[in-house]
């Protein structure tokens, strides 16, 4: 894997993993160290933000998932339309999709 790939794989699932960690982190705050102070101020508010962070979790769960199903389709050549990376547009030559904006290529016609 290059760099190239690497910084590609970063786009696609660097947000979602990192909204995901974030909501992790944001979930161990709340029902760990913060119940205390949270439970104090307002016990409605630890209710409401720990459902928030669970539908924030989900919400980037799903993201991943979709991002790992449109690189299989992008991998497996049965992908339709804009770049998958940059969005760019896909010109196909000899076979082979080549992105015209960050010049990524796939198997398979556009
Ligand atoms: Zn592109």
């Amino acid at each position: 894997m290059d760099m190239m790939q690497v910084e590609r794989m970063l786009k696609l699932f660097g947000w979602p993993l990192a909204l995901m960690l974030a909501a992790l982190l944001g979930m161990m705050v709340v029902s760990g160290a913060g119940v205390d102070l949270l439970a104090l101020a307002a016990p409605k508010l630890r209710d409401m933000l720990s459902l928030l962070l669970l539908s924030l979790l989900g919400c980037s769960v799903f993201w991943l998932l979709l991002n790992t199903w449109r690189l299989y389709c992008w991998e497996s050549g049965t992908w339709k339309g804009a770049c998958l990376f940059c969005g760019g547009h896909m010109q196909t030559v000899d076979g082979l999709s080549v992105c015209l904006g960050c010049s990524a290529r796939r198997e398979g016609w556009n």
